[in-house]
């Protein structure tokens, strides 16, 4: 890390010493915190108007409060937590990747992808990941600690700031890398698939959730929001349960317990029969699509009779199946496959009826698969390819 990068850190964790995260708080808290401070909890609403839709970066901004208010806000809570410690554009101008530094000096990955009238940001939920995918960067890296609500919720802010400063022209020169039709003026959906588990850090998730989502907030439709899970069931099983409309997409990558166990570890604790049972539970429950994803990996994966296992494991359900060739990560061994095995991985899902894609690449020359950014600045350098 620069030392230049350094001291940036150094003054972000300064200016948020003692300070909680304004984005981690509900309405109803704060409005419960006006009550405290004796003042009229309508105030609440006021500072949830100036941080979410004007996006201020700074309580002294919001004119229509009191000067005290104003004050004693600024001395509790920070509307600034994440800072960028370095920005990727990708050639296309269409994918912004952000390294961005939390106050306690640890980094997270989020990304900006934009697509016709959609700007979809892909969000990180913990930094670095328990789960260990031997094919995934953050993976390589560990758990190093999950995210509180705000950390994930500012990502989505950092973004629509970006946005917003791209439209008055004030982004300066990474507005200039970057190409942003006159349709989006904000962002528009929502992957949680950067780096960690999101459904390890639950109740961290669900509370970010609900400030993107709720009218007050960011006001982001939840059928907007995916969240990528690994595989971890009684979560899932939960995840069906809550009332927001919140799309799941399942890790899958392998339909057979031995090549998933070395897959995606988790397998051994969850194999893939009782994944499927909570799968069926999801779509039961909640009538909606749910996605797989499938990393093609040459060699490991990629074969038809993997893509007949999958076929049959799924077979009936109300799904999709996203095919992501990968992005290959150095000090891994694995590779993406060939053209020929995607399409002819793909042709086998067809056959069975089963609706897939094969997911567009964004970003592919910024490392933009989750952590590898990171992963690169650690000198685990990633390998791309077109
Ligand atoms: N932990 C969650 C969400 C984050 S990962 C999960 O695993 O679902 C988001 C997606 O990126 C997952 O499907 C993951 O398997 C995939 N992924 C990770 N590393 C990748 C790589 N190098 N190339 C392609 N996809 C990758
Ligand atoms: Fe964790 Fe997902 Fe990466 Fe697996 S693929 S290590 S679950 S982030």
């Amino acid at each position: 890390m620069s030392a230049v990068a350094n001291q940036e850190i150094k003054l972000i964790a300064r200016a948020s010493e003692g300070r909680q995260n304004f984005w981690s708080l509900t309405l109803p808290e704060l409005e419960q915190v006006m009550d405290g401070w004796g003042q009229p909890t309508y105030r609440a609403r006021q500072v949830f108007q100036w941080a979410y839709k004007e996006l201020a970066e700074d309580f002294a901004d919001m004119g229509n409060l009191p000067r005290e208010l104003r004050e004693r806000l600024a001395e509790t809570y920070s509307l600034v937590n994440l800072r960028a410690e370095r920005d990727l554009i990708s050639k296309d101008r269409q994918t912004y990747k952000a390294l961005l530094a939390l106050p306690d000096g640890q980094t997270i990955e989020a990304v900006l992808m934009l697509y016709e009238a959609r700007a979809t940001v892909c969000v990180s939920s913990q930094v670095g990941c328990a789960i260990g995918c031997p094919f995934c960067a953050s993976g390589q890296m560990g758990l190093q600690r999950n995210l509180n609500a705000g950390e994930i919720v500012e990502q989505v802010i950092y973004f629509s700031r970006f946005l917003r400063r791209w439209h008055a022209g004030t982004a300066g020169e990474l507005g200039s890398g970057i190409t942003v039709p006159a349709e989006i003026q904000n962002v528009t959906n929502l992957v949680f698939m950067g780096m960690g588990e999101p459904l390890a850090n639950y109740n961290n998730l669900w509370r970010a959730i609900r400030n993107l989502n709720a009218a007050h907030g960011l006001a982001m439709g939840a059928r907007r929001m995916t969240v990528s899970t690994s595989g971890l069931v009684p979560r899932i099983e939960q995840f069906a349960r809550e009332p927001e409309e919140v799309n799941l997409a399942i890790s899958l990558h392998a339909a057979n317990d031995e090549l998933r166990d070395q897959m995606v570890p988790i397998n051994k604790k969850w194999p893939v029969a009782r994944l499927m049972e909570a799968a069926s539970t999801y779509i039961a429950t909640t009538n909606r699509r749910l996605s797989y994803e499938w990393a093609l990996i040459q060699g490991v994966n990629d074969a038809p009779e993997r893509a007949e296992e999958l076929a049959i494991a799924i077979k009936g359900q109300l799904c999709h199946v996203n095919v992501i060739p990968l992005n290959p990560v150095s000090n891994t061994p694995f590779h993406r496959s060939s053209r020929q095995h995607i399409h002819d991985f793909q042709a086998v899902l067809t056959a069975h009826g089963i609706p897939n894609t094969v997911r567009i690449e964004k970003g592919v020359d910024i490392q933009a698969a989750c952590g590898q950014l990171k992963a690169e600045q650690q000198g685990l350098t990633t390998v791309t390819e077109d």
